[in-house]
C-alpha cells in the first residue's frame, strides 16, 4: 500500500469522513480574499487581515511544505424548528463539545501515524480553523468538494455539514483531482437568507450574516438586521438547510427531548442565566466564544422577534442587567412587544440609564412601544 493510501485508511479509521491531498502551491483564492477584505465584507474580523501572504501560500505558513492533507469530519444537522416562539435556535455545529479539541486530537494521532510510516524525518503542522490557512480553498483543490454559492464546502454525497482540518507537511504526496462545482442554476441559498448576506453567488457580506452577528460581532446588532435574525441565537444554518445537497443528511424529523432542548433552548431561561450558570451550561462548547453578553444580546433579539408578550417580565428584568449590551437589546425587544408593562419599564429605565448607547435604545424602544 502506498503511503498516501495508508494515510487515507488511517484517517478514516480515526473518524474522518473524507481525506484528500493537494500541493502546497499558492492558492488562487488569495486574490479573491484580498478584494473581499477591501470591500469591507469581513466586518470586524480584523484577524483575517493578518498574515495575508501566508494565508494564500501554505509554503510560507510552513516553510518547506510540499503537500496539504485536507480532512473533513461530518456532524449531525440540527432538528427542524419546532415553531415554538419561546425557543431559540443554535447552529448544529455548536451543539456538541468544542470541535477544536477533539479534531485536533484526531489530527495529532494521524500525524503520529504519518511520522512513523514516512521512513524519514518529516515536518508538519496541523490546523482546525485556528491558523492563517484558507481551508475551504485547500479542501476544494484536494477534491473534498466545491465551494457552493452559499460559500460552504459541499460534497456530493455528504453535503456541507462538516468540520475541516488540514496538515501541512514537507512530505511529497500525489494530489487529488479538485472538486467540481455542482450548484448549477440553483439559487436557493441566496433566496433563503433573511438578511441578504449572500450579495451575489459565492459572495458573502459577513456583516449581514446571522452567523457573524450572533458569534463574531462584539457590539450592538445593527437595528435594521435584527428582525431578520428570527430565532437564531448562535450561528445560523438556513443556507445549508435549503441546499439540495444536504437533503439526505438534513432529513431528520425527530430527536430526543434532550436534543431538542439543546438545539432549541427556552429563550427566557437563557435570558436568566448569570455568569456562573452560563459557564456551567456552555463552558467548553463553541457557544462560550460569544460570552454571556453576546448570547443574551441575541436572545433578547429573538424574544423581540417572537412577538410573545409572556416574555415581557424577563425582558424587564434584563433592563437591569450589568451588561449595557444586554440592556440595550432587551429595550429593543420590549419596544417590539409593546404593552403597558413594557412601556412603563422602558420609561423608568430611561430615567436612570447612564450609558448613552443604552439610553438611545430605550428612547427608540419607548417610541416603538407607544405606537400600539
Ligand atoms: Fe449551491 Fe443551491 Fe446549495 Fe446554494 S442552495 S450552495 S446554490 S446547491
Amino acid at each position: 500500500m502506498s503511503l498516501a493510501d495508508a494515510i487515507r485508511a488511517r484517517a478514516l479509521e480515526l473518524g474522518f469522513d473524507r481525506v484528500g491531498f493537494t500541493s502546497a502551491e499558492p492558492l488562487a483564492g488569495r486574490v479573491f480574499l484580498a478584494s473581499w477584505l477591501d470591500l469591507g465584507y469581513a466586518g470586524g474580523m480584523e484577524y483575517l487581515k493578518r498574515h495575508l501572504d501566508r494565508r494564500g501560500d501554505p509554503a510560507l505558513q510552513v516553510p518547506g511544505a510540499r503537500t496539504v492533507i485536507c480532512l473533513a469530519a461530518g456532524y449531525t444537522p440540527a432538528l427542524p424548528s419546532s415553531g415554538d416562539p419561546g425557543r431559540g435556535r443554535i447552529s448544529a455545529y455548536a451543539l456538541g463539545p468544542d470541535y477544536h479539541l477533539w479534531l485536533v486530537e484526531r489530527l495529532r494521532l494521524l500525524w503520529g501515524f504519518i511520522a512513523a510510516e514516512a521512513g524519514r524525518s518529516v515536518h508538519g503542522r496541523w490546523y482546525v480553523d485556528t491558523g492563517p490557512v484558507l481551508e475551504r480553498e485547500l479542501a476544494v483543490r484536494a477534491g473534498l468538494g466545491w465551494r457552493g454559492k452559499n460559500t460552504c464546502l459541499i460534497d456530493q454525497r455528504q453535503g456541507s455539514y462538516a468540520f475541516l482540518g488540514e496538515i501541512l507537511t514537507d512530505l511529497e504526496l500525489p494530489g487529488d483531482a479538485p472538486g467540481i462545482d455542482r450548484c448549477g442554476t440553483c439559487t436557493r441559498c441566496l433566496e433563503a437568507c433573511p438578511t441578504q448576506a449572500l450579495v451575489a453567488p459565492y459572495l458573502l457580506d459577513a456583516r449581514r450574516c446571522i452567523a457573524y452577528l450572533t458569534v463574531e460581532l462584539k457590539g450592538a446588532v445593527p437595528r435594521e438586521l435584527r428582525e431578520g435574525m428570527g430565532a437564531w441565537i448562535f450561528g445560523c444554518d438556513l443556507c445549508q438547510e435549503v441546499c439540495p445537497w444536504n437533503r439526505r443528511s438534513a432529513s431528520r424529523e425527530t430527536g430526543s427531548t434532550e436534543e431538542r432542548a439543546a438545539a432549541q433552548p427556552s429563550l427566557v431561561e437563557l435570558l436568566e442565566l448569570d455568569r456562573k450558570a452560563f459557564k456551567a451550561r456552555f463552558g467548553h462548547t463553541p457557544v462560550e466564544r460569544t460570552r454571556r453578553r453576546g448570547l443574551l444580546r441575541s436572545v433578547a433579539v429573538a424574544l423581540g422577534n417572537a412577538g410573545d408578550r409572556r416574555a415581557v417580565p424577563a425582558l424587564v428584568q434584563a433592563l437591569l442587567d450589568e451588561e449595557p449590551l444586554v440592556r440595550g437589546h432587551a429595550a429593543w425587544a420590549l419596544g417590539r412587544l409593546g404593552g403597558d408593562q413594557a412601556r412603563q419599564a422602558l420609561a423608568q429605565a430611561l430615567d436612570h440609564e447612564s450609558d448613552p448607547a443604552v439610553a438611545e435604545e430605550l428612547g427608540l424602544a419607548l417610541a416603538d412601544a407607544s405606537r400600539d
